[in-house]
């Protein structure tokens, strides 16, 4: 595959705008406010994919006038989201310059497949934003069909996962599955969609801050002229001060250096981590090993795999060391969880193996 950059700039690509175009006012007044910080690209829903009906869904093609407006008015270029064969007619129409495909649409290969036919023998950028669900392999599916219909800018909007339970941010970022997706496609650029992560407004910044921090090329944030009156995701949108703000104390870190001292203890430290890693991989191996006995001896009893007593007390007394070991919580009980997950697996293969 040969990915060509979305925008090819040395320093952090900036894409700013609201959640929904509203009206000729809201959008006016945030492409201009934005217009002085010299972002990228401005972005606007026109179409929203809504969770639940008779929520607003959009203004429809107005809005694209609108955009049109920005352009002529303040230079910036646009970018909207598309999620059938009319809204990528009716954009480009409107000379929209970049398409993004929401989480809603990624996720469906059928929609995804409709969006790439009606983009064949067009030359425009497009963002492809993570489906809801954690599935690497239906990101890259919608990658590759974008890229089948003769797209070759493309890039990818990380906007975190939906989940069950309770979290601090609204779709929870497993910053894995991004840094996966970039080793698979190497030259992609990735966004952080700061604002659908945390779905709130005091931790935009530290969120775009990790993003850098994980190189990536840049941010989508929403921006408001007036975000408590906003009429979708009101709560995660800033003004356009506040977005300048966040920008500016930004940390941009570099990716490398050529200094030798750096990677002579660099080296000294990553030596000190494999083979605390390989002490690891051994530990649990022979953990393991203690789980297929214990699944044979289970077998011999009759006894079920489960048992959640046994369970609680185990994560409970790991827990009780977080203070000792310095490590978070989170980080024990998910460490913990995948650790008894392999071992019910082992012992359910042992159980019944014939
Ligand atoms: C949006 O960008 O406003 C949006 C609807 O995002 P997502 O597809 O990530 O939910
Ligand atoms: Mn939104």
């Amino acid at each position: 595959m040969n990915i060509q950059p979305i925008i090819k700039k040395d320093g952090p690509i900036v894409i700013a705008g609201p959640c929904s175009a509203e009206s000729e006012q809201q959008v006016m007044d945030t492409a201009k406010a934005l217009a002085k910080q010299n972002i990228d690209l401005f972005r606007a829903g026109i179409w929203k994919p809504r969770t639940r009906p008779n929520s607003f869904e959009g203004v429809g093609t107005i809005g694209l006038k609108w955009l049109k407006q920005v352009k002529q008015e303040t230079g910036l270029k646009t970018t909207t989201e598309v999620a059938k064969t009319m809204h990528v007619f009716e954009a480009l129409k409107y000379g929209v310059d970049v398409l993004w495909l929401g989480a809603r649409t990624t996720v469906n290969p059928f929609a995804v497949q409709e969006v790439a036919d009606a983009l064949k023998g067009v030359d425009i950028p497009v963002l492809v934003k993570n489906p809801i669900n954690p599935d690497l392999k239906l990101w890259m599916g919608a990658i590759e069909r974008i890229y089948n219909a003769g797209i070759t800018r493309i890039g990818v909007i990380h906007r975190g996962f939906s989940f069950f339970g309770d979290s601090n941010y609204r779709n929870v970022p497993r910053w894995q599955i991004p840094i996966d997706l970039k080793s698979q496609f190497p030259d992609i650029q990735i966004i952080c969609d700061n604002s659908h992560i945390c779905g709130r407004r005091d931790t935009l910044q530290a969120v775009a801050q990790k993003a850098f921090d994980l190189n990536f090329d840049g941010v989508m944030t929403e921006v408001h002229p007036n975000p408590d009156e906003a009429w979708s995701d009101a709560k995660q949108q800033i003004t356009p001060d506040r977005f300048q703000e966040l920008m500016n104390a930004i940390v941009l870190r570099q990716t490398s250096t050529d200094s030798a001292a750096f990677h002579n203890s660099m080296e000294h430290l990553r030596s000190e981590i494999n083979e605390l890693d390989s002490e690891l991989w051994d530990l649990l191996g022979r953990r393991m090993a203690v789980a297929d006995r214990i699944g044979t001896y289970k077998r011999d009893n009759n006894i079920a795999i489960l048992q959640e007593h046994r369970w609680q007390e185990i994560l409970g007394a790991a827990l009780g060391k977080a203070g000792k070991t310095g490590l978070s919580e989170d980080f024990i009980t998910n460490v913990y969880k995948a650790i008894h997950q392999e071992s019910i697996d082992r012992q359910e293969s042992v159980m019944n193996a014939s």
